[in-house]
């Protein structure tokens, strides 16, 4: 038996939503939070709504001079200002000094960043590291109390990468990625099950709180390790398309050989890596401006030790 890790009541929480400003879910429930905060309130905390990105979202962009949510590197956010740097990159300095600074004691413990992919990847609940105890269980309780929703663990950062989401600012973060759905599109019932997942986080945090001692567990999650690109033609146009025998079949096994892309001719492109792979975010609309055509991953099992918070009490 593990032992049990021991956190100091999470009292600093934060929803963010609009971080990409087409990605409608976050974007409605967090302008609704922002009348009307009345759901984000538990008996041990309260947590704030941020809508991260305004311009953006304004403008039902994704972004509107470059991604906000890879501006949240060390480098960018302790760099100084300048004039003609993008707006998102100002952006990030901003909500690094009220919800941060990351890496500091003064940082908010848990920021929750709520997304939408074009993928069929249902419910996916996205962390940084498979050492993030506290997102693990958080995760863990969601997969629990929601089975219906099927959710799944996607693990971001390969081995050893930087940090460079929103939620890497807080001293805890998840991203729930929900799909699919177009962007700009306001789908009811992924607007609800947002919903029921950002209720079901802060029920548990709420919990936690209370010192409750929650069990150690294994899980799935799914580790990235790299990415695979449409074929190009010469002149850098895409050449094939997503076989549609690969289309939704995020998180199922992909062989080596299976079909990967089906060229304009018709011709079957299979996926070339000497390993069987997991891929996600197939066909994900915002990565074609990269020619990103999947995220590779490897499904691998967690232990996780059991979690409890110290109310009051000093902190390992
Ligand atoms: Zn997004």
């Amino acid at each position: 038996m593990s032992e049990a890790i021991s956190i100091n009541p999470i009292k600093l929480v934060a929803v963010a939503g609009g971080t990409h400003g087409n990605e409608m879910s976050g974007v409605t429930l967090v302008r609704h939070w922002l009348r009307d905060s009345t759901e984000l309130v538990r008996e041990t905390f309260t947590a704030v709504p941020l809508l991260a990105n305004p311009k953006a979202t304004e403008k039902c962009m994704r972004y509107y001079e470059k991604d906000l949510n890879r501006c949240f590197t060390m480098d960018i956010l302790f760099s100084s200002e300048s004039e003609d740097e993008p707006y998102e990159v100002k952006r990030a300095r901003e909500i690094n000094r009220v919800f941060g600074p990351r890496g500091s004691l003064n940082a908010y413990d848990l920021i929750l960043d709520l997304h939408n992919t074009t993928c069929n990847m249902g419910v996916c609940l996205i962390i940084s590291g498979t050492h993030k105890h506290l997102e693990l269980h958080a995760c863990h309780y969601i997969q629990t109390h929601l089975p219906n929703f099927n959710p799944q663990i996607y693990v971001y950062t390969e081995h050893g990468s930087e940090l460079y989401d929103l939620p890497s600012v807080g001293k805890a973060g998840i991203s729930f990625e929900l799909g699919p759905q177009p962007q700009g599109v306001i789908r009811g019932d992924i607007l609800q099950n947002m919903k029921k997942l950002v209720k079901s986080t802060l029920d548990f945090i709420n919990q936690l709180n209370q010192a409750i001692e929650i069990p150690a567990f294994q899980v799935d999650v799914f580790q990235r390790v790299g990415h695979v690109q449409f074929p190009l033609s010469p002149d850098g146009e895409i050449s094939a398309v997503v076989h549609p025998s690969l289309q939704d079949k995020d998180y199922s096994i992909l062989h080596p050989g299976d079909p990967a892309f089906l060229s304009l001719d018709n011709k079957i492109i299979p996926y070339t890596g000497e390993q069987p792979i997991y891929p996600v975010f197939i066909n994900e609309a915002a990565y074609y401006e990269k020619n990103i055509a999947f995220i590779v991953t490897k499904k691998i099992q967690v232990s996780v030790p059991p979690l409890s918070s110290t109310k009051g009490k000093s902190a390992l």
